[in-house]
């Protein structure tokens, strides 16, 4: 589905590359293909002898991007991120890389996720006197690293030890490119090879796009470092077991994504199959609400031995930005993005797969619009557990008042959004799709779903939500 219709919003995509002619443009490119990651704003910062100049915009990258002449980004070495922001965050100082300017060096910051002490740390350091040009997070790990002066393999790690949260950073200092990942590897960050050249990803369908090759995944609490000696490893932080995003795999992520060694299709795939185990029904049909769940229906249908339709289309030109009906229209039945195939539901008992449910309002939309296209029954099967917790690593979902799976049974979840059944997958369903092998320190952060936290938030301050 739609970002802004589910209510579930990734923030942030970084790219890096490092030994390329064409490394401005081809950042481009992987951004492009990131593009769902965020859309608020884009940025290309390159380094060449040393010194560093970008350009970053608000808006979509195709629109940030479609004026610069990549010959005046020239540079083998390119950083470049997309920037979804959260509320208060929206001023173009905020879109990322952040480029700091001194008179011996330069140095560029791109991160994802979400530092929880950000708001702490900042105070820290505004106390003994550095002042922000941003309100972005981001901004505390670049004065913490300054503070020594030198940017290094080891101020990098000391400063990476005062935050806490979830991160996938990619810095640029001088000619060197570093990547480090959160202890607990909550976002996703993957190493690829184009020629010579090393690019970093946050997902791997960037690779795809540039025609690089995947080589490996950045491992939790290490520091990767890139420059004229090649790549090196560091260790900041012990190897901790990896609890990689399970909103990544369900809902946020590319199809054709490898996250940590699993494609996102196939994992979503086997999402639908473990539910059709779980809550089988009596139906005619397999439908998905279209993107995300059209995988897990597949799935479903497969296992189940049911007929997968076209049940539900997609209006692919209903933009951010597009005029959306009024109360009174809307209430009339002006539908913007999905529309139900009537040919298809007419008389048709339908099992109808969705991804996830944040508020309850889409969904409930959906079943009426189905019902109203003749659907005889409309069995609702949810490819994740229910949506109980807010999320502090650097995923904007509603908060838990609005949270439909906070604050009703699976059974009124039913009656609200009008199903004639209802059922979720189950916690270790889930953890099964995603996780191929769990006795190799691999795991899944479900915090959203559980209320267990990878990485606990202290104090309520802890629990502000900042910016990538
Ligand atoms: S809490 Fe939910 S959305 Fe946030 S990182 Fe964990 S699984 Fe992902």
């Amino acid at each position: 589905m739609l970002a802004e219709i589910k209510g579930i919003n990734e923030e942030c995509g970084v790219f890096g590359i490092w030994g390329h002619e064409k490394a401005a443009e081809l950042t481009y490119y992987g951004l492009h293909s990131m593009q769902h990651r965020g859309q608020e704003g884009a940025g290309i910062v390159v380094s060449k002898d040393k010194e560093l100049t970008g350009y970053k915009q608000l808006g979509l990258v195709n629109d940030v991007f479609k004026q610069v002449k990549f010959d005046d980004l020239n540079g083998k070495i390119a950083l470049g991120h997309v920037r979804y922001a959260t509320q208060g965050g929206k001023g173009l100082e905020n879109v990322q890389p952040l480029l700091f300017q001194s008179l011996t060096s330069g140095m560029a910051l791109a991160h994802n996720g979400n530092l929880m002490n950000a708001t702490a740390l900042r105070e820290e350091l505004e106390k003994e006197g550095s002042i922000f040009q941003t309100t972005s997070d981001t901004e505390v790990l670049a004065h913490l690293m300054k503070r020594s002066g030198e940017v290094t393999e080891a101020t990098i790690s000391e400063a990476l030890n005062r935050v806490k949260g979830a991160y996938a950073y990619l810095i640029l200092e001088d000619d060197t490119l570093y990547a480090a990942l959160d202890p607990a590897g909550i976002r996703p960050l993957s190493i690829g090879r184009i020629g010579e050249a090393y690019v970093v990803a946050s997902e791997t369908c960037a690779f795809d796009q540039i025609g690089a090759t995947f080589e490996r995944e950045v491992l939790p609490g290490e520091l990767i470092k890139i420059n004229q000696d090649g790549l090196t490893s560091f260790r900041f932080a012990p190897r901790g077991k990896r609890q990689m995003c399970a909103m990544e795999y369900v809902y946020l992520s590319r199809p054709d994504s490898d996250l940590n060694y699993v494609n996102v299709h196939a994992s979503r795939k086997r999402m639908g199959k473990e539910l059709a185990k779980e809550a089988p029904v009596d139906a005619d049909l397999v439908i998905g609400v279209p993107d995300s769940s059209i995988s897990a229906a597949i799935g479903y249908a497969e296992e189940s031995k049911l007929p997968y339709e076209m049940g539900i289309i997609k209006n692919r030109y209903v933009g951010r930005t597009f005029i959306q009906p009024s109360q009174e229209l809307r209430e009339l039945g002006v539908k913007m993005k999905l529309s139900p195939v009537r040919g298809i539901v007419e008389g048709k008992r339908v099992i109808m797969i969705d991804d996830s449910i944040v508020r309850g309002t889409t969904s409930r939309r959906i079943v009426i619009m189905l019902k109203d296209a003749g659907a005889k029954e409309v069995h609702v099967r949810i490819a994740s557990p229910a949506i109980t917790d807010p999320c502090y690593y650097g995923i904007d979902m509603s908060t838990k008042e609005e949270l439909i799976g906070a604050n009703n049974s699976i059974e009124e979840i039913g009656e609200i959004i009008g199903a004639d059944s209802i059922a979720y997958l189950s916690e270790e369903g889930l953890e099964n799709a995603i996780v191929k092998d769990k006795t190799i320190n691999q795991g899944v952060c479900m915090a959203c779903m559980t209320g267990l936290y990878p990485v606990a938030p202290a104090d309520e301050k802890e629990m502000d939500i900042s910016n990538c």
